[in-house]
């Protein structure tokens, strides 16, 4: 399946170009036959492997632009300091062990319940890491856009060039992504 099938519009005389293939890699052509016939032939024709970096710049430009942003930055400080008050309180408790001016129990009991705040607290933290991890994948793809493209199967490089481009206007000196 070529690449760029029905996506590459000629705009000298408005017809989309039909790919040429060969079993060779980076080999397809793509040709505007007007007629359909290939001695009444436009002379419009691209190869896909010319096209192909014009198609990366653009595409990596667009998506730079929507590149997502970590918000998560002051939660993960409240919840440092949390986890931070906890330990302080745990060490101020024990201390109050040695003392006789509370209950022993009431001040274990008060330890055991500020250990529990500090492990969901942790937990919390943990959640909000991982999404500042897959934000940071997200970010690693699209400045890589075309490593990943690479790696692609055929079938998914058709899918994300039809989500991504509507229409490639090849004219005599120019090429238009839309
Ligand atoms: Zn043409």
């Amino acid at each position: 399946m070529p690449l760029f099938g029905r996506l590459l519009y000629c705009t000298k005389c408005g017809h989309f170009l039909s790919a040429h293939g060969s079993t060779k890699p980076k080999k397809t052509k793509y040709a505007c036959q007007s007629s359909g016939e290939e001695q009444r032939a436009c002379g419009t024709r691209l190869w896909e492997h010319y096209l192909l970096p014009v198609v990366f710049r653009k595409l990596s430009e667009e998506l730079r632009g929507f590149s997502p942003r970590f918000d998560g930055t002051e939660r993960l400080a409240s919840l440092d300091a949390r986890a931070e008050k906890c330990d302080r309180d745990i060490v101020v408790l024990k201390g109050r062990l040695a003392m006789p001016d509370m209950p022993i129990e009431k001040v274990r009991r008060r330890i055991a319940e500020v250990r529990e705040l500090k492990r969901t607290t942790l937990q919390e933290r943990a959640v909000v890491d991982m999404e500042r991890a897959q934000l940071d994948e997200v970010r690693g793809i699209l400045a890589e856009f075309e490593l990943f493209f690479a790696k692609l199967d055929r079938h998914s490089q058709l899918e994300v060039m039809r989500r991504f481009i509507r229409r490639i206007d090849v004219g005599v000196t120019d090429i238009v992504i839309h």
